[in-house]
């Protein structure tokens, strides 16, 4: 469920008419909707109520410092994985503690900035990133609570770029490893072994490799106790789907998801951690893009739009489907079109849909793609020498531009000329 309704014919983000929006900050734009940050959040941290628990947003997919403080203002925590994510959090009000560090290649310098600033933990994902972190915490004389990133070899069923979770991926180390590196672990000082991490993938539409990968972390659980480890945090990824396709079956809900962690882990007496960013911000946004023209070609009709894959790359690099609507509600009973949906840039792979049937639009019209919200403005670019997409928050009848739209001079001004030239 989301707050991106039509009323009165019009779409609106709440009580914000879109067009209303677009009529001041232009287009294309990212708009996000506080509700349904707010009620996504809220059913994570409802569906582990009763278990020691903190529901770490993963902020990769929209780090906007006003959506980190309005989840930070819900008691979330946060999982970073770059430096640069860490300062953001920060600078957003996330107190350290409150913060995990993720990531399969951190450097000296990032740990070195997390660790002066103080952090909840490290998910550490390899035996060079341990001994590195373990030099950098004695040379700050600060010991720092880890996790160890195990990969339990399962297919979580989804597209291959967002697979993390089997043993061809980068990420994590071999679980049948596990002994032997928590033993390193725990002889290299200025470490201290918490707990184990778990993160199979993203867009997970179904519950079973989830099940499949916390059963092991569970067993594994007993296994390092028996050999003297403290085991006190789980900290069990993110990952859960969202319904991008409206027709699909819908995916499962964070209260079954809850149910399958106490089910899987819940005997064990430890906290828990969870890292959702897809679902938290995934149908709390949306795209606003403009129709430039309808073009007609062979046996085709083309929808060229402002917005392009520098925009939203997610169908050029997932061949991710987005639901596109138009903003003014289409009159009931409208024939429906049937378009190629595109964007300028020069580059074939810049469509966002083939053949997709919507109802008519012409010239100037708005659109907005559904689902945008988690891993949309965050991967956007300036290719083709495109503003950087600005971001939208509205907050009931409420809106305030978030990220603004860079000026072409600014754009331009970055570039610096060497002296030779
Ligand atoms: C990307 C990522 C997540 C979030 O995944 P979603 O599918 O957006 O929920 C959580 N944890 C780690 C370590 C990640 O890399």
């Amino acid at each position: 469920m989301d707050h991106f309704l039509y009323r009165d014919g019009e779409l609106h983000a709440e009580d914000v008419p879109v067009a209303e929006i677009a009529a001041e900050v232009g287009t294309p734009f990212y708009c996000y909707s506080t509700a349904t940050l707010t009620r996504h959040f809220r059913l994570f941290d409802e569906a582990l109520e009763g278990m020691p628990h903190l529901v770490c947003y993963a902020m990769k997919a929209a780090s906007n410092q006003a959506i980190l403080k309005t989840l930070a203002g819900l008691g979330a925590g946060m999982d970073v994985v770059s430096g640069g994510e860490y300062l953001r959090a920060r600078a957003a009000g996330v107190p350290g503690e409150k913060i995990v560090f993720s990531g399969v290649g951190k450097t000296r310098e990032e740990m070195r900035i997390a660790l002066e600033g103080g952090v909840r933990q490290f998910n550490v994902e390899s035996e060079p990133e341990m001994a590195a972190l373990s030099e950098v915490a004695v040379s700050l004389g600060v010991e720092v609570p880890i996790t160890v990133r195990v990969n339990p070899d399962v297919d979580a069923r989804t597209h291959a770029k967002i697979a993390t979770g089997k043993s061809e991926n980068k990420f994590g180390i071999p679980i049948a490893r596990a002994r032997e590196v928590y033993a390193e672990a725990a002889r290299l000082p200025g470490l201290k072994v918490i707990g184990i991490d778990v993160h199979i993938g993203s867009q997970l539409t179904d519950l079973e490799p989830f099940r499949m990968a916390y059963e092991k972390v569970a067993e594994l659980t007993e296994v390092l106790r028996a050999d003297g480890h403290e085991i006190s945090r789980l900290d069990l990824g993110g990952g859960l789907g969202i319904p991008y396709e409206r027709s699909n079956a819908a995916p499962p809900l964070p209260t079954d998801y809850g149910a399958l962690i106490r089910e899987t882990v819940g005997h064990l007496g430890c906290e828990v951690e969870i890292e959702p960013g897809r679902l938290v911000a995934g149908n709390a946004g949306i795209l606003v893009s403009k129709v430039i023209y309808v073009k007609s070609g062979e046996g085709r009709d083309f929808l060229i739009l402002d917005g392009a894959m520098n925009d939203l790359i997610r169908p050029a690099m997932y061949d991710a489907y987005h639901d596109i609507v138009p903003v003014r509600e289409p009159a009931p009973g409208v024939e429906p079109a049937k378009y190629d949906i595109v964007g300028p840039v020069c580059e074939s792979g810049d469509t966002f849909a083939k053949e997709r049937v919507m109802p008519a639009v012409g010239e100037g019209d708005l659109v907005a793609f559904r689902s945008a919200g988690a891993y949309g403005a965050v991967m956007s670019s300036e290719y083709n020498t495109r503003p950087l997409v600005p971001e939208v928050l509205v907050h009931e009848h409420q809106f305030a531009v978030i990220r603004p739209r860079p000026t072409f001079d600014e754009m331009i001004n970055r570039d610096t000329i060497p002296a030779w030239l």
